[in-house]
């Protein structure tokens, strides 16, 4: 029975070669219609970025925002690729804080930032680089106005607005007055610029952790959207790839997206990040039980929860560690955690070979023939920490480039999110 069950959930989430090259096939075409203006899933946000060239040089404050936590750091860029990091803190941002209104959210912020600098005694003037890693329509470097919340995320009176403003204004609130707001940009653009800051050869910068999403540098001229002022010949360009909707999905994938706070938003994400990835396996877990597949005798809370089944547990029971024991939840029988366990290996498979087809669509969008070396910069717990994850990920590439996958690194790059608004502060001052 439960082989059987086992069998159909595999087959359901089985992404075949087939399925990854017809997926490039539309991705590139939601590129192309995104570029151009036209309506598509792919947003293709202009950045206001362009590679820095590693010799930027100077201290600066930086401030991530967009998932789990929040982190605030002061950063020392050396030039010649190097950087050294003064201080760090992470703020958790709990529930409370991300369904409040705008002035309690910023104001947060601005708190945090003010404890941080008391902290480090840091009374210099410095300049701010401001990552905020939603979907943000931006003017300017310095300007972007919130499309809608993701990932969970729900403080009143941003959408709509501009986060620079609003920000700035907290910090004037709280008399921060030597610190200077000098540029916003997205969790993606900084780790493609951090890892570019350290290997030229790095041209595409993709989060796998809360939330998914990838950046790459594009021709101009191919903006065709985009009629602004601009002084190098290539955007950085935010994909926010997390809202593809042309992957096919599964009954399970369509009622977590059902029951959801953005029904229809966000279509990819919801089959590859690691805010979806344990709900998917638990709405799977709560079937089998349902069909009396299940060693347990009743459900636990933690299958009949929405969302209280972590990725992270996923992870931690795909690498044989028992969560359950530790978290004190009993009566959970060894065969149903190998049964998650096998879940679990299916739904992170997937979600492996989903960010692969995606990067390789990027990919032979900018190089059709994949005649170059290119280095992915990835930054992200679901891609560092998920056991098998990576070698997933290698080998969709492999399938889909049988001759060239070896041209391609993917590589781990921490801290970009808020290392790269630094040097992108940087490269303002230098141009
Ligand atoms: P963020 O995306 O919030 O900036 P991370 O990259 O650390 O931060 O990603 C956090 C997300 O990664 C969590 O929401 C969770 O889904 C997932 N995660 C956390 N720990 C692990 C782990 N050990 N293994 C796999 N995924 C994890
Ligand atoms: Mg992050």
């Amino acid at each position: 029975m439960i082989d059987g069950f086992l069998k159909e959930i595999a087959n359901m989430f089985d992404f075949t070669r087939k399925d990854a090259c017809e997926m490039m096939r539309s991705f590139q075409i939601e590129m192309e219609n995104g570029l151009k203006g036209r309506k598509s899933s792919l947003k293709m946000l202009p950045s206001f970025v362009r590679r820095p060239k590693g010799n930027e040089k100077g201290d600066f404050l930086a401030i991530d925002l967009g998932g789990t936590n929040m982190r605030i750091l002061a950063i020392r860029l050396l030039g010649q690729g190097k950087i050294e990091t003064i201080g760090m803190r992470r703020f958790s941002l709990g529930k409370e804080i991300i369904s409040k209104t705008e002035d309690v959210f910023f104001d947060f912020i601005a708190d945090c930032v003010s404890a941080f600098l008391n902290e480090h005694k840091l009374d210099v003037f410095l300049e701010v680089g401001f990552t905020f890693s939603f979907p943000v329509i931006q003017t300017s470097i310095l300007s972007g106005v919130l499309v809608s919340w993701t990932k969970g995320f729900a403080v009143k009176g941003v959408e709509g607005h501009d986060v620079v403003t609003l920000l700035d204004k907290a910090f004037k609130r709280k008399g921060l007055e030597n610190l200077k707001l000098v540029a916003l940009a997205n969790d993606t653009v900084g780790t493609l610029v951090t890892q570019s800051y350290i290997n030229p050869l790095c041209d595409m910068g993709v989060i796998l952790g809360t939330g998914t999403n990838a950046a790459y540098p594009e021709r101009l001229e191919s903006i065709t959207k985009f009629k602004g002022m601009w002084y190098s010949e290539e955007m950085i360009i935010n994909i926010e790839w997390g809202g593809f909707d042309k992957i096919k999905m599964t009954k399970y994938d369509e009622q977590l997206d059902k029951d959801s706070e953005n029904p229809g938003g966000q279509r990819m994400e919801k089959m590859v990040s690691g805010r979806y990835l344990g709900e998917i396996a638990r709405r799977i877990m709560k079937e089998a039980f349902e069909k009396g597949l299940l060693g347990s005798k009743e459900l636990k809370d933690i299958f009949l929860k929405p969302y209280s089944l972590t990725t992270e547990q996923l992870s931690l029971i795909a690498s044989d560690k028992n969560i359950f024991n530790d978290s004190g939840i009993e009566g959970i029988s060894d065969k149903d955690i190998r049964l998650l366990k096998e879940i679990g290996q299916i739904v992170s498979k997937r979600a492996a070979r989903i960010a692969s087809a995606a990067i390789a669509a990027v990919l032979t969008h900018m190089d059709k023939e994949l005649k170059l070396e290119h280095v992915i910069a990835i930054d992200g717990s679901l891609f560092e920490k998920y056991k098998g994850f990576k070698e997933n990920m290698d080998t969709m590439m492999k399938e889909i480039f049988p001759n060239q996958a070896d041209k391609i690194h993917l590589s781990l790059t921490h801290d970009g999110s808020g290392i790269g608004a630094a040097i992108i502060a940087a490269s303002l001052s230098s141009h």
